[in-house]
């Protein structure tokens, strides 16, 4: 199927490695040229060489920087000449017991995965609509669906983002006017993060494989193509949804 946005630029945070570079990956199989962002530079331009190689025919723009950063986010939009499609990612918040967090910690984690898409959002999306497509994929977590005890401040964060977007999405003055916002939550994917989080235990490993009626990890990849659709031009009709790839890990009917 050709998703109809060939030409089309996008800005995908967070992209060097794990989900990010799954959505920049797609997308640029798909022909739209990319901004693409990551804190360290070595590996965003590695990255980027490889998204390069991938589709020749693209133009893939590397920003280096913490999203979390007024000035980061100011560079990723000025290095885009247009925003089409803008996929929110950033890393996610530390785990722990919520008794020992202190303000600072909640602020960090609502500033990064909370304020930082919003702000991004908020500088993109009345262009979308003006002109007459955009595509909005925030990477959130199965833990805004199902918490996960020990990511209270990913819990936190993470459902406030989601509260605010189930509003947003449903503006008139966007959804008529062919802009999308969507949500995609991952359970287990098989990226750095989730690797760092097992450790070298196989055990563990298998017990979290057993929870997972897939048997197995997700690819990065299987994210990116999903989001690569969610983007799509067949995609104009789908908003304001929180669509949970994890394997059927969660439990309930809806
Ligand atoms: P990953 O493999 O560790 O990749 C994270 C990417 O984000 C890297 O390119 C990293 O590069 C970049 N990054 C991290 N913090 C950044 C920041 N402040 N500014 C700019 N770039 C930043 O992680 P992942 O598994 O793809 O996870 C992506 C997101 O999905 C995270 O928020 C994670 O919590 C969430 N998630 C993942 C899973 C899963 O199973 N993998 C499940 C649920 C939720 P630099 O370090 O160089 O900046």
């Amino acid at each position: 199927m050709d998703l109809g946005i060939a030409g089309r630029w996008a800005v995908v945070c967070a992209a060097s490695k794990g989900l990010g570079k799954g959505c920049a990956k797609a997308l640029a199989g798909e022909g739209v040229n990319l901004v693409i962002n990551a804190r360290g530079a070595e590996a965003l331009e590695a990255t980027a060489v490889e998204l390069r190689q991938h589709n020749p025919n693209i133009e893939v723009r590397c920003v280096p920087g913490d999203v979390g950063q007024a000035d980061v986010r100011a560079a990723l939009l000025a290095a885009c000449p247009q925003v089409d499609i803008l996929v929110n990612n950033a890393g996610g918040p530390p785990p722990g017991d919520f008794r020992d967090w202190g303000r600072e910690d909640w602020l960090a984690a609502l500033e990064l995965n909370m304020l930082t898409p919003i702000e991004l959002i908020k500088a993109t999306v009345d262009g979308m609509a003006e002109r007459g497509f955009g595509r909005i994929v925030n990477i959130t977590s199965s833990a805004v669906k199902a918490p996960i005890d020990i990511l209270g401040l990913s819990n936190g964060a993470r459902s406030g983002l989601t509260g605010f977007i189930a509003g947003l999405a449903r503006q008139p003055r966007l959804a008529a006017r062919n802009v999308t916002l969507n949500a995609l939550l991952p359970g287990s994917f098989d990226t750095d993060r989730l690797r760092k989080g097992m450790g070298d235990d196989n055990a563990k490993v298998g017990e979290w494989l057993q929870a997972i009626p897939a048997g197995r990890f997700g690819h990065p990849d299987e994210f990116g193509a999903f989001c690569a659709f969610l983007c799509s031009a067949h995609a104009g009709y789908l908003t304001g949804q929180n669509l949970l790839l994890d394997g059927g890990a969660y439990p309930g009917t809806f």
